[in-house]
């Protein structure tokens, strides 16, 4: 983020507590003040890393920040982000989104070459390679002769001294966008992040572009083309917030579609419809506007509980289980329910909540999914768990249905949430849906022959 003459690390704490919902692990702040980079990083949540204290210390007026979800690299303070290294007169910074599929090969052979790693991250290797990059070329050259190295998904804020880079992959998996404040420029994961800088969304950062702000002014680069891009679909389903417009979709707007598909395509005799929450909120609205069959919420979430802790036995477990989501009894007894949800992973959370909706007197319970069986791992940025813990992997749906223990279980379908989506089918990574892969990973099934890259000719990209 670059702001002419305001103090900026604050609005990045206010932009970071916008996006928290995307990693709740660690949170990190980076600033230029004119002469040199302060840095202040921590494990938990922004709220509860930053104090008033510490972003005072934080002076200058570009900067970037991140919030973690671990994807690569151990659980440690060392692996939060920005993650800085200095070379000589350069201290370069790099907050990342996404995960890199070569980055164990490419770590191997900057370690052959004598670098030293203070991570375990992913993210370090970008750092790395852009550092040796820079001592040759102009930083556009720079940064496309890393991302020819980079195999995976990474949207980028990068510090390089003063000057901050935002960077898309060359298949646009992860999101970022570019928004106008007061008197400045944001580059960010969501839009929800300008919102809450009261600013306006400009535009999202095409696949395989880059910005750079510098002294106030904005530059775009063009530096790397896909005939297509493979943005990821699971962020549509349940990863990014309601209220974000995402490559150019309003993501409320995709739920409520997903929810009216799922309508059609498995109708249900019920008497109420409720979400699963939070995530399946929009979802069941969808559903009941298609539907006819009225919404009545059966579940209530605490939005107080943090992150579940690990509990030392199971009647533990299953009391922090209950302090994060109550049944609502009058509202169930005797009634027939389609309960809403966005994904079903382990299968855990599905079954759960289906016997306590039972234990609460409900006649049946019809489950509606907003996603497609989820069969496969996901290797580009979201924390899906490998094929042995996905539910859906070795289970039919009549078999999953059985294991939740629903009275029916219907997902919508691949062809169903695109439309939701409203992009061409062609345009997303459905790894985790299919099983095949935008780009290649080693024992799986890609399409990458037909997604070439190739670099944009000089002068051919600006914008
Ligand atoms: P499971 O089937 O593994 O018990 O969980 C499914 C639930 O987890 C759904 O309600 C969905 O909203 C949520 N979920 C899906 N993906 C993720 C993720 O990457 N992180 C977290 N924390 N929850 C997820
Ligand atoms: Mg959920």
């Amino acid at each position: 983020m670059g702001d002419t003459n305001k103090n900026v690390a604050r609005m990045i704490y206010y932009a970071l507590h916008a996006l928290q919902h995307r990693g709740q692990e660690a949170a990190g702040i980076c600033v230029h003040d004119g002469k040199s980079i302060h840095s202040y990083r921590g494990i938990g949540l922004v709220a509860e890393v930053f104090t008033e204290t510490q972003i005072a210390l934080l002076p200058g007026a570009v900067g970037i920040g991140h919030v973690r979800y671990p994807t690569s690299g151990a659980h440690t303070l060392e692996n939060s982000q920005p993650i800085l290294v200095k070379y000589r007169d350069k201290t370069i910074a790099v907050a990342h989104n996404g995960n890199l599929v070569n980055s164990g090969e490419l770590r191997s052979e900057l370690e052959g070459a004598g670098d030293i790693f203070s991570t375990t991250s992913d993210t370090e290797v970008i750092a790395h390679l852009l550092v040796k990059e820079i001592q040759r070329y102009d930083l556009a050259d720079a940064v496309r002769a890393v991302m020819r190295r980079l195999v995976g998904s990474y949207s980028l804020a990068i510090m390089c001294n003063d000057t901050v880079i935002g960077l898309r992959d060359p298949l646009g998996i992860k999101p970022l966008c570019i928004g106008a404040i007061d008197d400045g420029i944001v580059v960010a994961s969501e839009s929800v992040a300008i919102d809450a800088l009261n600013g306006r969304l400009i535009r999202d950062v095409a696949p395989g572009e880059m910005v750079v702000l510098r002294d106030g002014e904005m530059n775009c680069i063009r530096l790397v083309n896909s005939p297509r891009p493979a943005h990821c679909i699971f962020e549509y389903v349940y990863f990014a917030r309601p209220d974000s417009i995402m490559d150019t979709k309003l993501i409320y707007d995709v739920r409520v579609n997903i929810g009216s598909i799922l309508a059609d395509e498995h109708p249900a005799d019920a008497d109420i419809v409720s979400p699963i929450p939070d995530s399946g909120i929009t979802m069941a609205v969808g559903y009941h506007q298609r539907s006819g069959i009225r919404y009545k919420e059966c579940l209530m979430k605490n939005r107080y509980v943090g992150r579940t802790f690990i509990m030392p036995d199971q009647s533990m477990r299953e009391a922090a289980v209950r302090m994060k989501m109550n049944t609502i009894r009058p509202n169930i007894e005797g009634q027939r329910i389609v309960l809403v949800d966005d994904s079903i992973v382990r299968g855990t959370t599905s079954r759960r909540i289906v016997k306590m909706v039972k234990d609460a007197g409900a006649q049946k319970v019809h489950v509606r999914i907003g996603s497609p069986p989820i069969i496969a791992p996901c290797y580009l940025g979201i924390d899906m768990a490998s094929r042995d813990e996905l539910i859906a992997a070795h289970k039919t749906v009549a078999g999953v249905e059985t294991v939740i223990d629903a009275d029916s279980l219907g997902y919508v379908s691949l062809e169903g949430l695109i439309r939701a989506i409203g992009l061409p089918e062609d345009h997303f990574c459905t790894g985790c849906l299919t099983g095949i892969y935008p780009l290649d990973i080693p024992g799986e099934r890609s399409m990458s022959s037909q997604r070439r890259l190739t670099d944009f000719p000089p002068n051919d990209g600006g914008g």
